[in-house]
């Protein structure tokens, strides 16, 4: 059975068809207005025989299956997108049922199923890219509550004496991406993340956040692990600052072998690389259709 993915980023939609990591084919375009955007992946799609599309979108999103406004992106400063009906637009074009997530959590969807999350009950998949954005696996199912969690934004200590930069998030200033997802270090910095040099003292700094917005996420959620994706993450120095940082903020209080002699299983690279979100967003198709 061959379902279709979309993984909907407000830089770039990747598009898949396939059942998995061994026959997957994609594609993928930028993302420009909702419906050239839409008409591009609907191209893709038709006369594919899908049986169902997967969506994980960038949002925030509207998850809530009741709601008239289900499948649609909500809030995005991005032009033209605001309150557009992705879900819908896609379904009624291809003429399939639509299942529809963050991409965030069909990142970690796919890592459950093919990757990093495999055999784990609960763990966390985090992108460092232009935002920051985590989807939890918690007790076997994907967290959704509310809306749908946003560990992108929650709120870090900052010491303004070591780093005076205000941070980059429209509605927060200085929570974890504001100061820490690609763009505040570009900022902060004056340069692109990627062409800071491996040994700049912003990766040490850039590490002790993230192992602060881990550590938080430890005592709330009691993950299994850490699956940290991304643009940023692309910088593999950031491993093992992250790990020591991650063990010297939690100071010992959590216990557990896993921290102890693991560390390094415990906070890992996605095992999809750059394919878990499109894949995760095959496995949301394959789930739903039933
Ligand atoms: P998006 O979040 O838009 O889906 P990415 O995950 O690729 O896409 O994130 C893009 C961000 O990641 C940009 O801010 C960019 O500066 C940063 N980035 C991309 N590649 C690297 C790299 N090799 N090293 C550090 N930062 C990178
Ligand atoms: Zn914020």
């Amino acid at each position: 059975m061959r379902y279709g993915a979309i993984e909907a980023g407000g830089t770039k939609f990747v598009c898949g068809i396939g059942a998995g990591p061994d026959d997957l084919q994609k594609t993928e375009f930028p993302t420009t207005m909702p419906e050239q955007t839409v008409e591009r992946a609907v191209a893709f799609f038709r006369g594919s025989g899908v049986r169902a599309i997967g969506i994980g979108s960038f949002g925030p999103v509207d998850l809530r299956p009741e709601s008239s406004t289900f499948g649609h992106i909500t809030s995005t400063p991005k032009l033209g997108w605001r309150d557009f009906d992705l879900a819908g637009a896609i379904g009624r074009a291809v003429g399939v049922p639509v299942a529809f997530d963050t991409d965030v959590n069909a990142a970690a969807l796919g890592e459950a199923r093919w990757g990093a999350g495999r055999g784990l009950s609960d763990f966390v998949y985090i992108t460092i890219g232009t935002g920051i954005g985590g989807g939890a696996v918690v007790g076997g199912r994907l967290l959704h509550g509310l809306v749908h969690p946003e560990m992108g934004h929650i709120f870090l200590p900052h010491d303004r004496t070591r780093d005076p930069f205000a941070g980059v998030c429209p509605y927060h200033g200085d929570c974890f991406e504001g100061l820490a997802a690609g763009p505040a270090i570009q900022s902060r910095w004056n340069t692109p993340a990627s062409m800071l040099s491996a040994d700049h003292a912003g990766w040490a700094l850039e590490a002790n956040y993230i192992a602060l917005g881990l550590a938080n996420l430890v005592t709330t959620l009691s993950p299994q692990r850490f699956i940290l994706g991304g643009g940023v993450m692309k910088q593999a120095q950031l491993f093992p600052l992250v790990r020591a940082e991650l063990l010297r903020v939690l100071n010992g209080y959590v216990q557990s072998p896993v921290l102890l002699e693991a560390i390094d299983e415990y906070v890992v690279p996605p095992a999809l690389e750059d394919r878990a979100g499109v894949l995760g967003a095959i496995a949301l198709a394959a789930q739903s259709y039933t």
